[in-house]
């Protein structure tokens, strides 16, 4: 059968990552989560001292990008996707609201964005993978050929962000994480390199009002459709 290279972009918090790694399940195929690569480079800056005053030292960043090694495993018991930062398990770490705060700014730096790009372009390299993030259908892989741009409210996205946090028992105030989905759309949107945008042949999924069931279904049939199986 013939496997594809399965893009899914969006805003934050839209539940691209929830919605892949459910599809790649389903479909076997391999997941990566681009974001957590962007989230594990903001801890290594926050863990190595490459912050003062709340700016990252873009230099010091430069020179120690390639140490910086992130790879991915499977929970033995969840079976979900875990983010090692040097061989060390990051998975909940590196979704505080802490690293949430800080990702953006460095997923704008140019030389980071070319570093993770590169990586996941190697990822994809035998295909039968799902990718998600920002720039996957429009820059890391341009001829992917199934492209999913997802979006939701920002309101049921941070409702959605603030039911993730409390139910594994983390302190979430509301309007904080509306501040920081609204900030992230913004910075996502309007940097330099690789801005958040919809790749012109990407399908759009407005998922604010859809179950994950419907969700699921409305993925397969694309999936279908564009590897001949319908
Ligand atoms: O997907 P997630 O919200 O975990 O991503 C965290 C941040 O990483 C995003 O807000 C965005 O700034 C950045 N990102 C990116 N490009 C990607 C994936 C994530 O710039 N492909």
């Amino acid at each position: 059968m013939k496997r594809i290279i399965i893009a899914i972009d969006g805003f934050s918090s839209c539940g691209k990552s929830t919605m892949a790694k459910a599809l790649a399940r389903n479909i076997g195929y391999l997941y990566f989560d681009s974001g957590a690569m962007y989230r594990a480079t903001a801890l290594y800056c926050m863990q190595n001292g490459l912050i003062a005053e709340g700016a990252i030292d873009t230099e010091s960043l430069r020179t120690r990008i390639k140490e910086i090694n992130i790879t991915f495993g499977v929970d033995p018991d969840t079976k979900n996707s875990i983010t090692f930062l040097n061989g060390r398990n990051v998975e909940h770490e590196i979704r505080s609201l802490e690293v949430s705060r800080l990702v953006s700014q460095v997923a704008a730096l140019d030389f980071v964005r070319e570093e993770m790009v590169n990586r996941q372009r190697e990822m994809g390299k035998a295909k039968g993978i799902v990718m998600d993030g920002r720039d996957i259908g429009t820059t890391v892989f341009p001829n992917a050929e199934m492209k999913i741009f997802v979006t939701a409210s920002a309101e049921v996205r941070a409702l959605r962000r603030y039911d993730e946090l409390t139910a594994r028992g983390d302190k979430a105030d509301y309007n904080e994480i509306l501040e920081n989905v609204l900030q992230r759309d913004h910075l996502d949107q309007t940097r330099e390199v690789s801005p958040l945008k919809r790749a012109d042949d990407a399908l759009l999924l407005d998922n604010s009002n859809l179950t994950r069931e419907e969700q699921m279904e409305w993925l397969i049939e694309q999936f279908k459709k564009l590897t001949g199986q319908c």
